[in-house]
């Protein structure tokens, strides 16, 4: 187990084979740093993944070790995706889960953009708390 909480990096992974173009994706944007593409099971009328190109399997794997580079054109990456589907004036949620306890299912590293609605209280646990 490394530093990202999950095991080494796998280039079999579903991303992976997105971003070679082995397998097909609604694209939304692309530069040298990152892929965004439309989530194939929607949970928001908007919900938008965004990847870095890199090989890195978490945020935390992500944090620790892209350079600078990667990590700014990665971040604004993110935001040029959000201006480019119009959603400054209503707004949007940027999420990304790391390891077990958040329920990662894909092991390259990835952010959910999701919009087009009101989203609710910010997590799960807190709508059953009823808080
Ligand atoms: P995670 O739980 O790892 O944060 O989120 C993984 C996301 O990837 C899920 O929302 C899931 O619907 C999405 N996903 C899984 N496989 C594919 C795929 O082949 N294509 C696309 N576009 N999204 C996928």
């Amino acid at each position: 187990m490394s530093v990202s909480g999950l095991p080494p990096y796998d280039p079999s992974n579903v991303f992976a084979k997105i971003i070679r173009g082995e397998i097909p994706c609604r694209k939304v944007f692309e530069d040298d740093w990152a892929l965004a593409f439309h989530d194939i099971n929607p949970l928001t009328p908007t919900h938008v993944l965004i990847v870095p190109k890199g090989p890195y399997v978490s945020f935390a794997d992500f944090s620790e070790h892209a350079s600078g580079e990667e990590i700014a054109g990665f971040v604004r990456a993110i935001g040029h995706v959000a201006r480019e589907l119009g959603l400054g004036g209503q707004g949007y949620r940027l999420l990304t889960n790391m390891g077990a306890d958040a329920g990662q299912e894909v092991a390259h590293f990835h952010v959910h953009l999701f919009a087009g609605q009101r989203l609710g209280p910010m997590l799960a646990l807190r709508a059953k708390q009823g808080t």
